[in-house]
């Protein structure tokens, strides 16, 4: 056993005692958060995202990280948000990344709907072209827990969103890969991913004719609205340690912010999405600011991973990450 620091987090304390540490692994995916706009206000939104945030990612930012990604060898860009899809310059951000060499592939995190309101009807389209992979949140396969979650009648535009996906080849070639996302409607942690994906992949299929390649379950994390809606019902605390009692040292290896670079809406930059919302940036040796320019991706490996409490919520039971459950 290590000795422990009483002023460290419980997190902190966890990994000490079980003579664990985060560091980070060579650098995978770029995760960029191209702003806090969406058509949504889901209940259980980490970014507190919505129809009226003005945070929105420039076209200088975007040509800025488009030039440090020309000088790397980072495979992967992750665009997420608020709908990423609703900033004015996401399809000239998917283009650029698209034509650099060597050739990276493009996850777009969708919450479907997007796909089919006014103004955004070829947008699945222009997705398909560019063969961009789709990570799409859809929390339950029934309409009651959908509309609950993410607001009425968004569970019947999904439908018709995952309709439109499949009528273009998503789920169907392997060039279209369409994922789904599950998260809880309550404070309670995933079910077994693949008991849940088996249930989904039956579910959409006998009623909607929908099919997709994998189902993730993610954990609410205790930050954002779904925090403020936990602390209104006085259940923070009880959640909490429901994350506490669920640590799974099995996941740290696998946490995803040992090989993903987060990346804010201004070009700044932390060590996961989560990180992000609660302002956990880096620094510069001289304390200032860090941004992804400042970022010389060969000299990540070991870079300690900054944590808090809200790391729980990515180590408890089967884990959670951007890719579902990790164990
Ligand atoms: S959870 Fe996703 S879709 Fe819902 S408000 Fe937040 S960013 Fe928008
Ligand atoms: S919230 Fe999760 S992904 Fe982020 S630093 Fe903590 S463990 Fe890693």
């Amino acid at each position: 056993m290590v000795a422990v620091d009483s002023g460290m987090t419980r997190f902190a304390h966890k990994l000490a005692e079980q003579s664990m540490s985060l560091r980070r692994a060579r650098p995978e995916i770029l995760q960029v958060n191209v702003g806090k706009l969406c058509n949504l206000t889901c209940v259980h939104c980490h970014v507190n995202a919505g129809p009226k945030r003005k945070e929105i990612m420039s076209r200088n930012t975007i040509d800025r990280i488009i030039d440090w990604l020309a000088k790397t060898n980072v495979p992967t860009v992750d665009l997420t948000g608020g709908a990423p899809e609703m900033i004015p310059d996401f399809r000239y951000f998917v283009e650029r990344v698209k034509d650099l060499e060597p050739l990276r592939h493009v996850i777009d995190r969708c919450n479907l709907i997007i796909l089919v309101e006014d103004g955004y009807h070829d947008l699945a389209e222009f997705l398909a072209a560019r063969q961009v992979e789709i990570i799409a949140s859809m929390p339950c396969y029934s309409a009651k827990n959908v509309n609950q979650q993410r607001g009425e009648g968004v569970f019947e535009g999904s439908i018709a969103a995952l309709q439109l996906l499949n009528s273009l080849g998503y789920g169907i070639d392997p060039a279209l890969p369409l994922h789904l996302v599950y998260n809880p409607v309550g404070e309670f942690l995933p079910s077994p991913q693949e008991e849940l994906e088996a249930d989904y992949k039956r579910e959409l299929e006998k009623h909607f004719g929908i099919v997709f390649n994998q189902l993730y379950t993610i954990t609410n994390l205790p930050i954002g609205r779904f925090a403020a809606s936990l602390r209104h019902r006085n259940r923070l605390d009880e959640y909490m340690q429901l994350l506490i009692e669920a640590f799974n040292p099995a996941t740290i290896e696998g946490l995803m912010c040992r090989n993903t670079i987060s990346v804010g809406w201004r070009g700044e930059v932390y060590d996961c999405d989560f990180n992000q919302q609660l302002g956990m940036q880096w620094n510069n040796s001289d304390r200032s600011q860090m941004f992804l320019w400042d970022v010389n991706p060969d000299s990540l490996e070991d870079r300690k991973i900054l944590t808090g409490d809200h790391c729980f919520g990515c180590t408890a039971g089967a884990g959670s990450s951007c890719g579902g459950a990790i164990t």
